[in-house]
């Protein structure tokens, strides 16, 4: 199989709105499963899906391609087209995405808004070639904030699977260079408030019911073993 190279620059997010920067030479990526109905198409307006960054049986078994299915082409889908049906004729159609999420704070704009930033962001934290263990710089930020890089799994875990409700857990760079977990409800995010995101798990009932029921820690942990943590090194090395 060709190598993928993704090419997801953070700026590329906040100046592109929606358009994530994702080159890749896999066929198939982003189509609908044989006989599953197409994606969702998306509403006129500036906002766009994004194609996933690997074809949606990459993940299995982990994440399976029904599991891709309905939460790429359906769940993240219908949050962009109702963003374009919100946003059409307002300020907020001509700004990129994270300006939106900022600017709209809540109400519906902000849910769609962030719930459209935070998939974008989500699907690139997993990959077919990922799993095992950080390395480089990275592993030496985790274990001095950390201590070491299964307290930081275990931490991260214990902030997804404690998550009540919806919501998602985050790995964030704090402004002292620092890392952070923290977990948000809903659709909120760290981007709303400045925050720099790492990594992200997406502990809504959507992301892991298909494949593992209500049991949302044997998700967890088949997150681990899909892990990008070359995307997690490259947001780091963002500033
Ligand atoms: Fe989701």
């Amino acid at each position: 199989m060709e190598t993928t190279k993704i090419q997801f620059s953070r700026r590329e997010i906040l100046t592109l709105g929606a358009t994530i920067a994702v080159t890749t030479g896999i066929l198939g990526a982003g189509k609908a499963l044989a006989g599953e109905p197409a994606a969702t198409p998306n509403a006129v307006g500036p906002f766009k899906l994004p194609e996933l960054p690997y074809p949606k049986d990459a993940l299995a078994p982990h994440i399976s391609a029904e599991t891709l299915h309905y939460h790429h082409d359906k769940h993240h889908a219908g949050y962009v087209k109702k963003l374009n049906e919100l946003v059409a004729g307002t300020k907020y159609a001509s700004m990129p995405l994270e300006e939106v999420v900022t600017a709209s704070r809540e109400g519906t704009i902000f849910n769609n808004a962030a719930q459209h930033w935070n998939h974008s962001f989500y699907w690139n934290c997993m990959s077919p070639r990922g799993g095992g263990k950080p390395t480089g710089d990275l592993v030496n930020r985790i274990r001095k904030d950390f201590g070491d890089v299964q307290a930081f799994k275990k931490q991260f875990a214990d902030a997804a699977v404690g998550q009540f409700g919806s919501g998602w857990a985050w790995l964030v760079k704090k402004p002292d260079g620092s890392l952070a977990i923290e977990k948000t409800h809903d659709a909120d995010t760290p981007i709303a408030r400045g925050g720099h995101p790492l990594l992200t798990c997406d502990v809504w009932e959507h992301a892991y019911y298909i494949d593992y029921r209500n049991e949302r820690a044997k998700y967890v942990d088949g997150f681990w073993q899909v892990i990008n943590w070359e995307f997690v090194a490259q947001n780091d090395a963002k500033g």
